[in-house]
């Protein structure tokens, strides 16, 4: 049984780890001829647009799933066609914008942070003057990372950006100032059973994820259930098949739902080693329409993103229960090439190990400060 994945990244490439054990064969498209999933799958490169190379690429597929958003929706439609395709094409086009997106969670009662749409730069004031400064101004479709997004605190911040604003469909999102940042993973399968993993809570730097705490520490029942209600109902309103990734802001106690992705994701990464059944295992399991596998915690797992660099393999691997996922992917500033997770029975223990890392982990950037450590250590 071979499925098809439309992208060919690390979320691709740690799909098809999950899948050789079930007896999967995968065969990816990606336009890229270095896309790290060629290494272990057999890889089409072609652009997503190419028609010939799509008909060819569904020739003999059990059903194709995406590991990267971005696909333009006619060519997941253009394959739905010829083979299944999980998610439906018609969520995928919902998770692109993000207006679309706002509106659908404001649609299903799911707070979000308060917003307005800036159809051209010109109109730019007047969302200034609906939702204020703070904010932060987004383009609404192929943001990641932190990128496409300009922070407006001041007028000359404004001025700024607007010079360099790309004449798109932007939205303004008022600044939220959290507590922290949590997402719930889901999944739901083809037969619809659905499940979720508790809570992670994840750190950011310079808009790009660096540390996730799986499960979120302290994490009541009532934040937990909160969640997992908004999810049901996202994945419910769009017939969801495969892993769903949503992103919150904690205020108060309360969910502000930020955005979310159609797929795996990396705040999931963790769930390799600290899940019972990982996010990429999954999402397959729900698209093939199998039973879903168990999402409890096996104790508490940190995982550390490497963004352009790499620490020295044998450093980390001599700290117990660390594990490292290198994508065999050239190293370049802001590149996402590998991660860490690092699991133990109890926070207080992995507190322990997370201290026991290499000094290259005890950089800003890795977010390993002391209060979060603190914090860390109390039992979830
Ligand atoms: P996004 O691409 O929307 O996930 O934004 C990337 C990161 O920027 C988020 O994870 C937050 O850390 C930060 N961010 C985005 N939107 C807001 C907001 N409205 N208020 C505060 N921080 C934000």
């Amino acid at each position: 049984m071979t499925i098809g994945i439309l992208g060919g990244g690390q979320l691709g490439y740690m799909l098809a780890l999950a899948g050789y054990p079930l007896g999967l064969r995968f065969r990816f498209l990606d336009p890229s001829p270095e896309a790290p999933v060629g290494r272990i799958a057999n890889r089409v490169t072609a652009e997503y647009s190419d028609k010939v190379a799509l008909e060819k690429f569904a020739n003999g597929l059990e059903l194709v799933t995406y590991e990267f958003e971005n696909v333009p929706v006619e060519a997941a439609e253009f394959l739905a066609e010829r083979v299944p395709v999980y998610p439906p094409p018609s969520a995928l086009a919902e998770a692109q914008d993000r207006r679309r997106e706002k509106k659908l969670f404001q649609r299903l009662g799911i707070p979000v942070p308060e917003f307005a749409e800036v159809v051209s730069a010109a109109k730019l004031d007047a969302a200034i003057e609906t939702v204020g400064l703070p904010g932060v101004l987004k383009t609404c479709r192929m943001g990641y990372d932190g990128k496409g997004q300009w922070m407006l605190r001041t007028p000359e911040d404004v001025e700024k950006a607007w010079k360099e604003l790309p004449e798109v469909p932007l939205i303004l999102e008022k600044f939220v100032t959290f507590a922290r940042e949590v997402s719930l993973l889901a999944a739901r399968s083809r037969s619809g059973e659905i499940a979720f993993y508790p809570l992670v809570e994840n750190h950011h730097r310079e808009g790009i994820l660096r540390l996730s705490l799986a499960p979120a520490p302290n994490l009541t029942s009532a934040l937990q259930q909160a969640a997992v209600q908004a999810g049901r109902k996202v994945l419910e309103a769009l017939d969801y098949v495969g892993v769903l990734c949503i992103e919150f802001f904690e205020v108060n106690g309360r969910l502000l739902a930020n955005e979310m992705a159609p797929r795996v994701h990396n705040s999931g990464h963790w769930s390799i080693e600290g899940a019972v059944t990982s996010q990429f295992e999954n999402h397959l399991r729900a698209v093939l329409g199998l039973p879903l596998g168990a999402t409890a915690t096996v104790g508490h797992s940190a995982m550390l993103n490497l963004i352009g660099e790499v620490p020295g393999t044998e450093e980390v691997l001599k700290v117990a229960d660390a594990h490292l996922h290198l994508y065999g992917k050239e190293l370049r500033p802001g590149r996402k090439v590998g991660h860490v997770t690092v699991r133990a029975e109890r926070a207080e223990e992995l507190q322990r190990r997370l201290g026991g890392l290499p000094a290259f982990f005890h950089r800003p950037e890795f977010c390993l400060d002391k209060t979060k450590m603190e914090r860390a250590a109390q039992p979830a």
